[in-house]
């Protein structure tokens, strides 16, 4: 119990600093919302272990979605170097969770983000954060994926970016609707990854590595 609270304490701070935070107006219609699906589905609202579900869901839904209120240009300030590094910059498996616009479920899996610069490298762990900005919004993976590479391309203007996602999607593993274990796969190539074949699958043979 006490362990919980002061992981909603944790979260409530991180997104204060970063102002990603929703209003207490929105919260409240948030938590309001969760009562009616409750309600609706034949819960009894007044039973113990609810009683504090709107609220926390909310609260979570805040979390799930603060990439609503952050800005890719004020993570990326300050964190973009000069180089003049011109090999292939990849980083591997970044734990991305996202929810589907559809179902409003999750879809979990692994983010690959592989540039050439151009003068600018950016510090790898502001890469994982974009991939963050991006997910933690309801989404498709095929948009994720292009908005994951088509901000790089912005913020760095490198040679080229490349991006492949991986996700597994509750929507189709809960419901049973598809097969349970299939993946789905998307990319993004822009740029030299896009137009030279030999960059390209200098990419590709990294990621398999
Ligand atoms: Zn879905």
């Amino acid at each position: 119990m006490i362990r919980n609270r002061n992981s909603d304490l944790e979260i409530e701070e991180r997104l204060s600093r970063d102002g990603s935070a929703l209003d207490q107006k929105n919260l409240d219609r948030i938590a309001d919302s969760y009562r009616q699906l409750l309600d609706a589905v034949g819960e009894d609202l007044d039973r113990e272990g609810l009683r504090r579900t709107p609220d926390r869901a909310a609260r979570a839904l805040e979390f799930l979605t603060q990439g609503y209120r952050q800005d890719i240009d004020e993570i990326i300030n300050g964190a973009v170097f000069e180089s003049s590094a011109s090999e292939i910059i990849l980083v591997k498996d970044i734990e991305l969770y996202s929810l589907c616009e559809h179902h409003l479920l999750p879809f979990i899996g692994r983010a690959h983000v592989a540039y050439i610069p151009s003068g600018k490298v950016i510090g790898l762990s502001k890469v994982a954060r974009i991939v963050d900005v991006f997910a933690r919004r309801f989404q498709i993976q095929e948009n994720l994926t292009t908005q994951i590479a088509e901000s790089l391309m912005r913020c760095l203007e490198p040679s080229g970016v490349a991006v492949v996602v991986e996700a597994k999607h509750l929507c189709m593993m809960m419901r049973g609707v598809e097969k349970q274990n299939s993946v789905m796969k998307t990319s993004c190539l822009l740029g030299v990854f896009k137009d030279d074949a030999r960059t390209r699958s200098e990419f590709l043979s990294l990621l398999k590595e």
